[in-house]
């Protein structure tokens, strides 16, 4: 006997929200995907990740989507180089051989998840402001245009700041005291050879030994463009404290040659030559373990669910939450069994894997 095909709702159209989808689709079940953003191209996804033999790919493959994702990823993406401030090679990790994590850029990791589910299934330009449940067990979304929505189960896989989360538990962000300012290099730019050459074709790390509140992070992407992030250590106002307007790229470009002063030139180019913005990015997480008492109606996966530092996991464990949940609801509606038992059994799986992560991703920013 199967379950007559619940009414579902995916909050979040990131990594693990779409792979969520693609394989209850694969399943025969539709949910409906509410993103806000207004299109797939609204704004550019960020840089590379790697995704990780026993977790986002293992995922992929319950998608279907494993042979496609190594086509499109980039094995040599995994090189690593190692500098210090007087722009000296300390280290370097040839892993290209390595076939457990291979890189792929968001971007094209979003079209492949977004080819296979169809991106006609995304409802764009569609913010959940609210959930609320119901006492029946059902959630009740509002959307940015004021009207309501209710399903049997509303997925929250929207990410930090989740409109989800509230109903399941008090946490909110705390920023981990680092902050990322992302810019980036193409080829038409004069410092392009140079700094092309310093990343190789993965990423490179330069840090002062006597100074470890600011590195340099160079990642190369599928396009060739490098993205840099300028590593701080600082309080989640440090623009302000500075007294710098973080949208005044001048004022930043000032603020931070005065901070690495003394590394070299090279390296202070990156600071002295980007062309486009520097964009602030402040690092939160969610305090570890962060878990709730199951509720009926709603639950959570990837950031939504266990928000860490960035370390190389957030990801990786989004799509294979997805992965789990969207088998578990589809094994409930195969056999006829309890959905809610379904979701409660994902997260029994999910909650000490998040939080094993989260405090690993913790540990690994504090060195
Ligand atoms: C600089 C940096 C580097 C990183 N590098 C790596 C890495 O190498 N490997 C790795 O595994 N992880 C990495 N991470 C972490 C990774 O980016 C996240 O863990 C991952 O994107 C989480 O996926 P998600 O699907 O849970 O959420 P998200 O990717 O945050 O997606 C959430 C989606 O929900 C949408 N949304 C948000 N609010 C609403 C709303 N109210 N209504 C409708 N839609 C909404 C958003 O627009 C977004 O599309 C990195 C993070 C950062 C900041």
């Amino acid at each position: 006997m199967s379950n007559p095909t619940p009414r579902i709702a995916i909050v979040g159209a990131g990594p693990g929200g779409l792979l969520c989808a693609a394989v209850l689709r694969r399943h025969g079940i539709h949910a409906t995907v509410l993103e806000r953003d207004a299109d797939a191209h609204h704004r550019g996804q960020g840089g590379s990740l790697d995704l990780h033999e026993h977790t986002g790919q293992a995922a992929l493959t319950t998608a279907g989507l494993r042979d496609a994702f190594l086509e499109l990823s980039r094995p040599e993406g995994q090189e690593m180089r190692e500098y210090d401030h007087a722009g000296t090679l300390v280290a370097h990790e040839d892993n290209t051989g390595e076939p457990a994590r291979p890189e792929i850029d968001r971007t094209d990791l979003r079209n492949l998840l977004l080819d296979d589910l169809g991106p006609d299934n995304v409802r764009w330009n569609t913010p959940v402001r609210q959930t609320v449940l119901t006492p029946d067990g059902q959630a009740r979304l509002t959307l940015g245009d004021g009207t309501t929505e209710d399903y049997d189960l509303v997925v929250g896989a929207d990410g930090a700041w989740s409109k989800v989360r509230p109903v399941l538990s008090d946490a909110t962000p705390i920023h981990t005291g680092n902050t990322l300012v992302e810019t980036w290099f193409t080829d038409a730019d004069n410092l392009y050879p140079v700094l092309a050459r310093m990343v190789g074709n993965g990423m490179m790390l330069a840090t002062d030994a006597n100074d470890p509140t600011h590195v340099l992070i160079g990642q190369r992407n599928s396009d060739g463009s490098i993205r840099v992030y300028i590593g701080l250590k600082c309080p989640h106002d440090w623009a302000e404290q500075a007294g710098v307007d973080p949208a005044d790229t001048e004022a930043v470009r000032v603020h931070f040659l005065a901070m690495f002063a003394g590394w070299h030139e090279d390296l202070l180019r990156v600071l002295r030559e980007n062309e486009g913005p520097f964009i602030n990015r402040p690092v939160y997480r969610l305090p570890y373990p962060h878990t709730w008492q199951h509720t009926p109606g709603a639950t959570l996966l990837g950031d939504a669910a266990h928000l860490m530092p960035p370390a190389g996991q957030g990801a990786n464990l989004a799509l294979i939450d997805a992965a789990d949940l969207a088998t578990a609801i589809a094994g409930a509606v195969a056999e006829g069994s309890s959905l809610d038992a379904a979701v409660q059994g994902y997260e029994q799986i999910m909650h000490p894997r998040g939080a094993t992560a989260a405090e690993e991703s913790f540990r690994a920013l504090e060195h």
